[in-house]
């Protein structure tokens, strides 16, 4: 399904076209009219002209090929409009019509029914509820917008229209431009997988920015965009970040993970650089449009101000960057020029006193240093100092040397016409030094998402059928949550377990005990009981001598705090005791994006802190590995204060496992390893929670 006509048609028709002021079927045709050099046909059954142009009846009517309809009828006429169109042979259109699945269930059905007409026809269909689309570089404004794009290299996508006429307004006015600015509007057949994968393919687009609300095929966009991100940077805005999890999640991963948990998680794992803010969203677009990323994160500063200088150096902390050290000869060369009272060491204070020939020896000593690899241009007005000078020096030095550079030469209307040449040499240039700075990591993030090597998954859970077996029998027991009697599945995954054993009544306690000279747990087996400490039938440290007596008190104990008495109680796990750090890696199914797993420090307190961390299942070594050193409690697995290191390792191949286990099974809907205790030997799962669907 290729789009290239949809962006580049040679004939355009709009069905709808009206000659009726403040009609969108208006709008369309002048603004067509305006800019685009092609074939315009307006498409009305009840006008003969319309703004000079023969107008014809139906699309069939009309008597050359049209490569793109856009198509401004009601709603309830949208289907025999796609009728029309799919015999005229048109296999690009734009609805414009609302009336669809933003009014409710009877728009959804109408917005179903077109959506499966232009598929089933290969239609390559935007909208509907679609502001429309415009390809500058056929000079094609197919929208109802009020102005048409500047050219650029940004390829832009919105799913809400409002920000569409937004975006085109301010853009023009700050200069920014675009090859293509799609409104996708309800999405029912092109989507955001689609247009990310046309531009990755179309040599004029640089970068691809995007304002989405959801997204549907959560998999297919993850596929395709590890494969763009490698060439051609993404930027995202996600809205909608603050809903927790569901709340009848019966795990604790089901609990915390909520759909911005799945969104933020697929972004990252596919290098989609995402953002939470509009000015990030351009800032990002602009750079990464303009410049290429830099070899690594060190940055050199040259300002003429200390403040700015300071606030800088900050900043890269806080986005991940650090301060370059000079080179010796560096640091010789800026003592031949520079004032004794200068700074010489990263960030450079030339001074106030300095003048323009100061700052650009200083930006030159700096850029050809090979310890720098980005340059941050900072300055304040000074009386002896001109703006345009200053721009003209990083004009010269971004043609010149193959290192990005930002600016943030402070100021208003004394900068102004610094900004506009610095835009010109593709220096991006902002008042404050910290946006600067953030800009500037955004290059350095996307060189990071292209260095990246995705592992392939390595199959480690067995291939036979007896875990599909055990699932399909535990699903048997429908509703119920599944606990300890779980443990086995694990076993077959080749996941280490704690041993335990059942007794059925005290005698047989008794029996058991024998194999134990140390403390044990013991742990009410029962398939009513979900939390089992809440109603005291979880006991640590039990001697063996003490087995039997404490099974009788546990029995006794659980019956009495658990209020209804057909409760089923099928006797008491004993379980060997062990001692470590309590993790939990567990599964929750997103709808968009499937299983999720989850990682962080268990017990008590996870559902409290939330230190965890979310991927996409499956998971790489590499991936399963990064998810345990991005929580903050990291440093207490790996050993602080004299604490041993545990055995990470065996974390790592345990998270592989399980999100393999559950791409495999999509019975899965939840699952808890909580807590695994794990120590320098090793990790062991002792609880377990399973949620089955059919
Ligand atoms: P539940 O989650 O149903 O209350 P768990 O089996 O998770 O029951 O046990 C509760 C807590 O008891 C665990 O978080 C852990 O602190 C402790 N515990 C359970 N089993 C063991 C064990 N085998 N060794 C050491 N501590 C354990
Ligand atoms: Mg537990």
């Amino acid at each position: 399904m290729s789009l290239t006509k949809l962006f580049h048609p040679s004939t355009v028709a709009v069905i709808g076209a009206s000659r009726q002021e403040g009609h969108i079927g208006r709008e369309v045709l002048l603004n067509l009219m305006d800019s685009f050099c092609g074939k315009v046909f307006p498409i009305n059954p009840k006008a003969e002209r319309l703004e000079g142009l023969k107008c014809y009846g139906s699309i069939t009517e009309v008597p050359e090929s049209v490569d793109l309809a856009v198509i401004a009828v009601p709603a309830k006429i949208v289907l025999d409009v796609l009728q029309e169109c799919n015999e005229a042979n048109v296999s690009n259109v734009i609805v414009i019509s609302g009336g669809f699945k933003e009014i409710g269930e009877k728009g959804r059905e109408l917005e179903q029914q077109i959506g499966d007409f232009a598929r089933d026809k290969g239609i390559n269909m935007i909208g509907p509820n679609a502001i429309g689309v415009i390809s500058t570089g056929s000079n094609l404004n197919a929208t109802f917008a009020q102005e048409m794009a500047l050219p650029g290299n940004i390829s832009f996508m919105s799913q809400s229209g409002a920000f569409c006429t937004a975006v085109l307004d301010w853009a023009n006015e700050v200069g920014l431009g675009f090859n293509h600015f799609v409104s996708l509007g309800n999405k029912a057949v092109l989507d955001e997988v689609d247009l990310i994968r046309e531009w990755d393919s179309d040599c004029n687009t640089d970068v691809i920015l995007g304002y989405l609300e959801g997204i549907d095929r959560g998999r297919k966009f993850i596929e395709t965009a590890k494969n763009v991100t490698q060439t051609t940077p993404i930027v995202l805005v996600k809205s909608g970040k603050t809903k927790g999890g569901a709340s009848a999640a019966a795990s604790h991963t089901g609990t915390i993970a909520g759909s911005d948990n799945a969104y933020g998680a697929a972004f990252e794992q596919s290098g989609v650089i995402r953002v939470d803010t509009i000015e990030e969203l351009f800032d990002f677009g602009t750079i990464l449009a303009q410049q290429s990323p830099p070899e690594d994160r060190k940055v050199g500063i040259v300002t003429n101000a200390g403040g700015p200088g300071v606030i800088a150096a900050d900043a890269l902390e806080t986005y991940d960057l650090e301060l370059a050290q000079f080179s010796d000869e560096t640091l010789d060369k800026l003592g031949e020029f520079l004032s004794p009272l200068a700074t010489r060491k990263n960030p450079i204070d030339i001074t106030g006193k300095a003048d323009e020939d100061d700052y650009r020896q200083a930006l030159n000593s700096v850029i050809e240093d090979g310890e720098v690899s980005s340059v941050l241009a900072l300055s304040a007005p000074a009386a002896i100092f001109s703006y345009p000078k200053i721009a003209e020096i990083l004009s010269n030095a971004r043609d010149t040397i193959d290192k990005p550079i930002v600016g943030a030469l402070m100021g208003g209307k004394l900068s102004a016409e610094a900004q506009k040449s610095l835009k010109e040499a593709g220096v991006p240039n902002y008042f404050d030094p910290g946006r600067a700075v953030r800009a500037l990591s955004a290059l350095v993030k996307y060189g990071d998402i292209r260095k990246r090597k995705y592992e392939p998954i390595k199959s480690l859970i067995p291939e036979d059928e007896v875990i599909e077996k055990k699932v399909s029998e535990l699903v048997g027991k429908n509703g119920k949550m599944i606990g300890l009697e779980g443990l086995s599945i694990l076993e077959d995954l080749g996941i280490p377990v704690v041993e335990s054993q059942i007794a059925r009544s005290s005698s047989e306690a008794k029996q058991i005990a024998q194999k134990y000279s140390s403390p044990v747990v013991l742990k009410i087996e029962s398939p009513d009981i979900i939390h089992k400490s809440d109603i005291g039938g979880v006991k640590v440290g039990v001697e063996p001598d003490q087995i039997s007596y404490e099974y009788d008190r546990m029995v006794d104990r659980v019956r009495r705090n658990f209020e209804d008495p057909d409760m089923e109680i099928e006797g008491v796990r004993i379980q060997e005791m062990v001692d470590g750090k309590e993790i939990i890696v567990g599964v929750n199914r997103d709808p968009q994006f499937g299983p999720l797993v989850m990682f962080g420090l268990g017990g008590i307190y996870v559902e409290l802190l939330k230190d965890v961390s979310f991927k996409v299942a499956p998971v790489s070594e590499l991936e399963a590995k990064e998810m345990v050193e991005s929580i903050d409690a990291y440093p207490v697995l790996k050993g602080v204060r004299g604490g041993s290191r545990v055995d990470i390792d065996g974390i790592v191949e345990i998270i592989q496992r399980v999100s393999q286990f559950a791409v495999r099974l999509p019975q899965i809907c939840e699952l808890d390893l909580n807590p695994i205790i794990v120590n320098a030997e090793g990790a062991r799962v002792v609880d377990l929670r399973m949620r089955l669907s059919r």
